[in-house]
């Protein structure tokens, strides 16, 4: 191996940073920590360092790192089953999609891994409805997406975004997709044609900087669907089950869309497990081999998917997001800084926007983690503040004190 250091003039921080830059892809820009141990909002790292989280690896531990009833429920189910595949039935499927889809107010579930991979069933879902039940014209399906979307890193879902490092080499790409600005009603109105049979929309956008729509937009979306016959696909991978301070982003307007996708704390940082939940009228298209995944649907994951949506219902994590991030949001409005031009979000999905004078978000990052707060930077120019459910209010106080030295 060339440019190797001798081992012993490295710390163990240096040591994995090494391996894992040396034998890994460098696909990610990670902080300089190394992660061994978590609880809560709590993490350690290989030093014995303290950390707050308060990025919960982009919404999917809403839980908190190891919840201690998920950690119960692997060890149970990890001793008695694990994967069958659906050639077979399991024991632990039938009654989680129950719940999913009761807590959805939905007919049916199809369960799949990742977030990417139920983005690619809900498109797959509405272009086979768009078909068999809209009438479109064979291969002429379109759907329409927003602006700085993010759906996932699949070569389809790329393919629609807007962003040009998502797409930059790995083209071509599927046709079929329209965009327009997020939030511009009028836009969508013009787009929607005849082949339309789904708008996708993420109810607030978190990785394009955490960007709430203009109130009534969700709900003049859904009327406009509703009446174009149009089906409404609401991305709540990343809003869903609790984090903006409702069960789901949409009830914020009273909307029910058609689909819902839920992914990330839906496994409740266990395990990768997503889902699409429709109508029987919609999830009902798919015919047995038309569409499947060998772990998709796997007992451990309903096992633990279902603890998992059952703490966020039990432990009122969505009621604890809206209370902590309003309180959250107003002390972090409080903060007098040269360098914030925005706070915005809802419950604990909080963008704190910095000047374009400041320059970009990293170095703040940086200095944050340095003092214990862990974030991450998100579009160069927003740190995004998303802990776990589970914090409490003095655990903001500790949080805010930080970011305050560091803004100042
Ligand atoms: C994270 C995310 C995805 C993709 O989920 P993966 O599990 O990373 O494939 C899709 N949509 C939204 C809104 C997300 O935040």
């Amino acid at each position: 191996m060339k440019n190797q250091p001798p081992a012993t003039l490295l710390n163990r921080t240096q040591e994995h940073i090494h391996l894992a830059e040396t034998f890994g892809a460098h696909n990610y820009h990670p902080l300089p920590i190394v992660i061994e141990r978590g609880q809560r909002v709590w993490v350690w790292d290989v030093e014995g360092k303290k950390y707050m989280d308060c990025l919960s690896a982009y919404s999917a531990l809403n839980q908190g790192h190891c919840h201690p009833r998920l950690v119960a429920v692997a060890k149970q189910q990890v001793e008695k089953l694990t994967l069958t595949s659906r050639a077979f039935h399991n024991d632990r499927m039938g009654s989680f999609l129950q719940e999913l889809a009761q807590l959805c107010r939905m007919e049916m579930v199809l369960p799949m891994n990742s977030g990417a991979e139920a983005v690619e069933t809900a498109i797959k879902a509405a272009r086979k409805w768009g078909y068999t039940k809209k009438g479109v014209e064979a291969d002429k399906a379109e759907i329409i997406v927003f602006e700085n979307n993010f759906h996932g890193r699949t070569t389809t879902i790329v393919g629609f975004s807007s962003e040009p490092q998502y797409r930059a080499g790995f083209g071509p790409f599927t046709p079929g997709f329209r965009i327009v600005p997020y939030g511009d009603l009028e836009a969508v109105r013009t787009a929607v044609g005849p082949n339309t049979v789904g708008v996708l929309v993420e109810p607030i956008q978190g990785e394009a900087g955490v960007v709430v729509p203009p109130e009534g937009f969700l709900r003049a979306l859904r009327e406009l669907c509703t009446a174009e016959r149009v089906l409404l696909i609401a991305d709540e991978i990343q809003t869903g089950l609790g984090r903006t301070g409702r069960l789901f982003c949409c009830e914020y307007e009273d909307v029910q869309p058609d689909m819902y996708i839920v992914g990330k704390a839906l496994g409740g940082g266990f395990y990768p497990v997503s889902a699409v939940v429709a109508g029987q009228e919609i999830l009902g298209v798919f015919q047995p081999g038309d569409h499947g995944s060998t772990f998709g649907g796997n007992p451990f994951a309903c096992a633990l998917a279902q603890e998992a949506l059952r703490i966020i219902v039990e432990e009122k994590l969505s009621e604890r997001a809206q209370e902590m991030g309003a309180y959250f949001m107003s002390r972090l409005r409080e903060i007098s800084s040269p360098h914030v031009r925005e706070v915005r979000g809802k419950g604990l999905l909080i963008g704190v926007e910095l000047k374009a004078e400041s320059g970009p978000a990293r170095p703040f990052c940086e200095k944050l983690m340095e003092k214990g707060l862990l974030c991450k930077e998100t579009h160069q120019q927003v740190i995004r503040f998303a802990p776990p459910l589970v914090i409490e209010r003095e655990e903001i106080d500790w949080a805010i004190s930080r970011v305050q030295e560091v803004l100042a």
